[in-house]
C-alpha cells in the first residue's frame, strides 16, 4: 500500500507539473481523430503513450526538486543527526530530500500540519506556491530561502518559513536535503492588533472631552466673554470633562501597573471582610445619591487572604459602584461574603458576591464585558462617569490573586458578579 500511495503521488505530481503538456498534446490527438482519418483505437493508444512519458520521464535536473526517485534516501547527513536536529528546535520543523519527501518532522510541525508524516511528498502537505517555489530556489541555489504562509484551516495563521539547505558530502556538488522551520505569526500579529485598538480607543476617549473643552474655552474667549450666567454654567461642564479625563488616565495607569505585576503572586496577608466593610462604607454617599439602599453581610468576623490591599479594595470598589450605577433607582445593592468549606482536597474559598436588582445585562454581552473599553451602552457608561475599564481592572486583580469572577444576570431582574479566593490556610494566618 504505502508503495501504491508513493507511485500515484508521484503520478499526479508530474501530470500537475506538466499539466499545460498533457493538455495540449490530448487536444492535439483529438482534433487529429476529429478532423483526420486517425482511429478512434489509435488515438486512445496515442493519449496513453503520451500518458506513460509524462509520468515516467525524470523531471529536468535544473528544475531542483527532483521527483524522480520518492523512494531515494541521501546518507549525505546521517539520518539520525537529521531526527535530532529536527526534534531539538522548539518551533515546528521538517526535512525534505531531493524527492521532495519529508524525512523527518518534529510535533510542533505536526500539530500545525495534520497530514505531515514521513515518507509524504511537500505538495501533500502544503499547497503553497510561494513555499514550493523558495523549495526549488533552495535546492538549485544551495541559498537559505525565505517565504510566508498563509494557512486558513483549521484556523488562522501566518507563518514565516525558512528553507536552509542542508550541508553537502564532500566530492558532491548537490544540497542533499533541506531543512524546513516555522515562526508562527499570528499570536504575534493578535497581539500588535490588540495594542492598536487599544491605543485607538484610548485616544477616542480623551479626544472626545478634550474637544468639548476647547469648545467652551474658545466661546468663553468670544461671543460668551462677558456673559456670567453662561460662564458659571460653562465651568460646570468643563470641570466634568476635566473629571472625566482624570478618571480615565487614572484607570490607565492602574491597568498599566496592575499588567505589570500581573505575573508577581501577592505576599501580605489580607482581611477580606475589612475591605469589603470599608468599600461600602466609602460608597454609602454614591448610593444614598442615586437613592439606592446599600447592605452588607458577612458571616464571619475575619477572613484571610494572601493578597494586595489596595488592589482588593479597588475590585471591590469598582463591581459596588457599578451596581450603583447600573442598578434600579430606589433598588437596593447587597455585598455579601462569606467561607465555601474545602472540597475534595482543595482550600476552603472566600466568596464575594455583589448583587443588584438592576435592568440587567442580556446574555450575550456577559462574556465580552471584561474587555478593554467594551460597554453595553456606550452614552450611558460616560453619562454615568464609566471609563469602560473597570471591570477589565477587576478581571487583571483577580486574575494576579489566582482567584475568580463569575458574573450572571437575568434581563430585567438584576446582576451579580462574584468573586472568589483560595482562603489563607489557617495555619499561615497570623
Ligand atoms: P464602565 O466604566 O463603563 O462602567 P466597566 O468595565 O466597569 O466599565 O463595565 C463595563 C460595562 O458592563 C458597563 O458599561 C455596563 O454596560 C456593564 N455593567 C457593569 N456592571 C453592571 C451592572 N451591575 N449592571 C448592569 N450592567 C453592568
Amino acid at each position: 500500500m504505502p508503495f501504491l500511495f508513493a507511485l500515484f503521488q508521484t503520478t499526479s505530481v508530474r501530470i500537475a507539473v506538466r499539466a499545460e503538456v498533457v493538455i495540449v498534446c490530448s487536444l492535439g490527438i483529438l482534433a487529429l481523430v476529429v478532423l483526420s482519418a486517425m482511429s478512434w483505437s489509435a488515438g486512445v493508444m496515442a493519449w496513453l503513450v503520451l500518458l506513460a512519458y509524462v509520468t515516467l520521464r525524470p523531471p529536468n535536473e535544473r528544475s531542483g526538486l527532483d521527483i524522480s526517485k520518492p523512494g531515494a534516501m541521501r546518507t549525505d547527513f546521517r539520518e539520525a543527526e537529521r531526527q535530532a536536529l529536527v526534534t531539538a528546535i522548539p518551533d515546528p520543523a521538517w526535512t525534505l530530500d531531493r524527492s521532495g519527501l519529508v524525512r523527518q518532522a518534529n510535533a510542533p510541525a505536526r500539530g500545525i500540519f495534520a497530514s505531515l508524516r514521513t515518507g509524504i511528498h511537500v505538495s501533500s502537505v502544503v499547497r503553497s506556491p510561494e513555499l514550493i517555489e523558495a523549495i526549488e530556489r533552495a535546492f538549485s541555489t544551495g541559498a537559505i530561502q525565505q517565504a510566508m504562509l498563509h494557512e486558513r484551516v483549521p484556523i488562522e495563521r501566518r507563518l514565516a518559513v525558512t528553507v536552509a539547505p542542508l550541508p553537502t558530502a564532500e566530492g558532491q556538488d548537490r544540497v542533499p536535503a533541506l531543512l524546513i522551520t516555522l515562526r508562527d505569526l499570528t499570536e504575534q500579529d493578535r497581539l500588535a492588533q490588540m495594542r492598536a485598538d487599544f491605543v485607538a480607543n484610548a485616544s477616542h476617549e480623551l479626544r472626545t472631552p478634550l474637544a468639548s473643552l476647547r469648545g467652551f474655552v474658545e466661546t468663553l474667549q468670544g461671543p460668551a466673554r462677558n456673559d456670567a450666567v453662561a460662564r458659571e454654567r460653562f465651568l460646570g461642564i468643563m470641570s466634568k470633562q476635566a473629571e472625566r479625563m482624570t478618571r480615565l488616565i487614572d484607570d490607565l495607569l492602574s491597568l498599566s501597573r496592575i499588567e505589570m505585576r500581573q505575573h508577581l503572586a501577592p505576599a501580605t496577608t489580607v482581611d477580606l471582610v475589612e475591605i469589603a466593610q470599608l468599600s461600602v462604607q466609602a460608597l454609602e454617599p454614591q448610593a444614598s445619591t442615586a437613592k439606592s439602599e446599600l447592605r452588607f453581610t458577612a458571616d464571619e468576623a475575619k477572613l484571610l487572604v494572601r493578597g494586595d490591599r489596595d488592589e482588593l479594595l479597588q475590585v471591590l470598589q469598582n463591581l459596588i459602584q457599578n451596581a450603583i450605577k447600573y442598578g434600579r433607582e430606589g433598588g437596593h445593592v447587597d455585598v455579601r461574603i462569606k467561607r465555601r468549606e474545602a472540597v475534595a482536597g482543595k482550600p476552603s474559598r472566600i466568596e464575594i458576591t455583589v448583587g443588584d436588582d438592576g435592568p440587567g445585562i442580556a446574555a450575550e454581552h456577559i462574556p465580552r464585558l471584561t474587555e478593554r473599553f467594551y460597554r453595553v451602552n456606550a452614552p450611558e457608561s460616560r453619562d454615568k462617569g464609566g471609563t469602560g475599564l473597570g471591570l477589565a481592572i477587576v478581571k487583571h486583580i483577580v486574575s494576579r490573586h489566582a482567584g475568580e469572577l463569575l458574573i450572571t444576570s437575568k434581563v430585567g431582574q438584576g446582576s451579580t458578579f462574584t468573586v472568589v479566593f483560595d482562603e489563607l490556610a489557617a495555619v499561615n494566618k497570623k
